[in-house]
């Protein structure tokens, strides 16, 4: 069962390192400006379980969506719950 039901990257944070892409390319990419968005076309905010499903992300188990956002050195990955609980970092 998917406990993940929103992931958010802070683009303020992000620094192109890249580790959350090479653990979640499904998910992640990287824009022009070298951030770390969503792959889901304009939205780069956050992303529910709907749209997981839309990006066939439910195929990316939560162990991969937590191991890409503890990738992040600078911690710009968040994960939200289904009750918009902050589940990481
Ligand atoms: S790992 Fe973090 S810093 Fe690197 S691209 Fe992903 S979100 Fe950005």
């Amino acid at each position: 069962m998917n406990k993940i039901l929103k992931i958010r990257v802070d683009s303020n944070l992000c620094i192109g390192a890249a580790p959350c892409i090479s653990t979640a390319p499904e998910v992640f990419k990287l824009d022009e400006e070298n951030k770390a968005v969503m792959k889901i076309k304009g939205r780069d905010k956050g992303v529910n379980r709907a749209e997981r499903k839309e990006l066939a992300a439910d195929a990316v188990s939560d162990d991969i969506l937590t191991a890409a956002a503890q990738s992040c050195p600078v911690k710009a990955i968040f994960l939200y719950d289904e009750n918009e609980n902050q589940i990481y970092p």
